[in-house]
């Protein structure tokens, strides 16, 4: 029998009030349940809603340090428990242990970075017009954070938004993915273990459907903050829109690499294969399309799939495997459309375009790195968000062109260029159209400490990571001091002064 887990909801664990459940499986052997979750509903989301407007009452009036004090613990509960974390992260996921790792190191970062962050949460302060009056801004915790997340880093974003919306001082109300119950569960566990009251952290097992649109029509959530596709981003910043909520979206991208003639060739190469194929291509920064100058084209292009040939599909848990298997079998499927749609556009397939069910990997849902010339900017597969071991190779003559190319997508998260020439490197920077550019780095490999976000359709503003996140989970409120003893009235007064 698979183990039978819990929401936690109004600090007890405790079924779905309709008594149904889901089940967690193993991408890499499907056979395998992992446990047996609650497929929650809007009436459980209500529930832990209350919980936490009244866990926030609580919760607001730590003081910022001791709330620092406890993210600290989280901290070394993570460092503790990270193995067995990231193991159960592999099988319920499946991508490989070394990234799963430091998946959960991303979180304990987050943490400690929150710890130091209970003693700043700076405010500003600035002279007054008139005399006798002091003025300052603080932060405030603004209420109840609704925290939905994707499956693809099960720690890591659910840490980027949880860590710093309770050092703020909100209470939350989580969601994590459906494929990636078990991850989520074992940080509430570890949340509440490191003494975060009970009420200020509840978790809602289910789908997006029955569990996160309730959360976002939710009257009592003041923020809500997610990270997923375009498409959904959409439909709930219209949902909140109605309801005038603060809103932080983290959504997809279509993320290229340019290798410039002067480029270190060894160099872009090891970058664009970890770059494309880490994670299964499952990443938000996936380098998903290669942008090459037509001096290097041709010997780059073969020693890139030969290299990309040799990568070993299997379980991440094997220490041999380079590529895990995908989420499900719904998004090989959807890997696979879009490499029929590659060959119909007339792009040209060098390698994989099929699933791998050689052996043991019949038992879960593998997909070959796959890649594809001849690709033109207007292709499909040029330009949308495909989400899984698939790279798109374009050929260019100059810098200017290969910018065109890179910018020439809806999406602006992550980018990169090698070259050896500083005015090239500088002029990518300032004419890339993303949220992050690397240069002699992959796309993927973000600080935990730095700003994370995009622009175009990646986003609607904000940005996650280090201390503008703390902007996410924060209102300012401005406090005007007069000690001056009698009436003063700004503007006016001040006018008066200069008669
Ligand atoms: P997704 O389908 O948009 O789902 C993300 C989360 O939203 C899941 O918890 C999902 O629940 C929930 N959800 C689905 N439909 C919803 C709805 N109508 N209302 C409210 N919540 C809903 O994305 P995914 O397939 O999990 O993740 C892949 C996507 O995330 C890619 O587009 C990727 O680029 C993006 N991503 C972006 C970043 C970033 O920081 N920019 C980072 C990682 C991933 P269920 O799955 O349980 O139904
Ligand atoms: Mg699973």
């Amino acid at each position: 029998m698979a183990k039978k887990f819990h929401n936690f909801i109004a600090g007890k664990w405790c079924e779905a009030q309709s008594g149904q459940t889901f089940e967690n499986r193993n991408p890499a052997n499907w056979d395998e349940v992992l446990g047996v979750f609650p497929k929650s509903g809007k009436e459980d989301v209500d529930k832990a809603v209350r919980s936490a407007q009244e866990g926030f009452k609580e919760w607001r009036k730590v003081p910022a340090p001791q709330r620092g004090q406890i993210m600290k613990r989280v901290g070394d509960l993570l460092v503790k428990h990270k193995e067995d974390i990231a193991r159960g992260m592999t099988k319920e996921m499946g991508k490989v242990l070394m990234e799963t790792r430091g998946d959960v190191q991303e979180g304990i970062d987050t943490a400690y970075y929150a710890a130091g962050e209970g003693r700043r949460l700076f405010g500003q302060t600035a002279p007054s017009e008139l005399p006798s009056k002091f003025c300052v801004s603080i932060r405030q915790p603004i209420g109840v954070a609704g925290v939905i997340t994707p499956w693809n880093f099960p720690m890591a974003i659910p840490t980027w938004k949880i860590f710093p919306a309770l050092l703020c001082g909100n209470s939350v109300v989580f969601k994590p993915a459906s494929d990636v119950p078990l991850t989520g569960t074992r940080l509430v566990e570890l949340l509440l273990e490191a003494g975060v009251p009970p009420k200020a952290i509840n978790l809602v097992h289910g789908t997006g459907s029955t569990v996160g649109i309730p959360l976002v029509e939710h009257p009592g959530v003041d923020v809500i903050s997610f990270t997923g596709s375009s498409a959904v981003g959409r439909q709930i910043s219209s949902i909140s829109g109605q309801g005038l909520k603060r809103l932080s979206l983290e959504l997809g991208g279509k993320n290229a690499q340019i290798v410039m003639d002067d480029a270190n060739l060894d160099l872009a190469l090891e970058g664009v294969i970890w770059g494309a194929f880490g994670t299964t291509g499952q990443r938000c920064t996936a380098t998903s399309r290669l942008i090459l100058q037509e001096g290097i084209y041709e010997e780059f292009v073969e020693r890139l799939v030969e290299r990309t040939r040799n990568l070993k599909l299997g379980d991440g848990l094997d220490s041999s495997t380079d590529v895990g298997p995908v989420i499900n079998e719904k998004q090989r499927e959807n890997i696979h459309s879009y490499v029929e749609v590659g060959q119909r556009e007339g792009a040209r397939l060098l390698c994989g375009g099929e699933s791998a069910n050689e052996g043991k990997l019949s038992k879960g849902f593998f997909y070959r790195p796959t890649i594809f010339v001849d690709v033109t900017p207007q292709m499909r597969i040029a330009k949308e968000e495909i989400f899984g071991p698939v790279l798109a190779v374009l050929k260019v003559k100059t810098l200017d062109e290969a910018i065109e190319v890179l910018n020439a997508t809806p999406y602006g998260l992550s980018s990169s260029i090698y070259t050896q020439d500083v005015n090239q490197a500088f002029r990518a920077i300032e004419d890339i159209e993303a949220g992050i550019t690397y240069i002699n780095g992959p796309t993927i490999g973000a600080e935990a400490h730095l700003p994370f976000g995009g622009v175009k359709d990646t986003g609607n503003g904000h940005r996650e990571g280090g201390w503008t996140v703390y902007d996410i989970f924060t209102e300012w409120k401005t406090i005007y001091v007069d000690y001056s003893g009698k009436l003063q009235k700004a503007q006016i007064d001040t006018e008066k002064e200069r008669a």
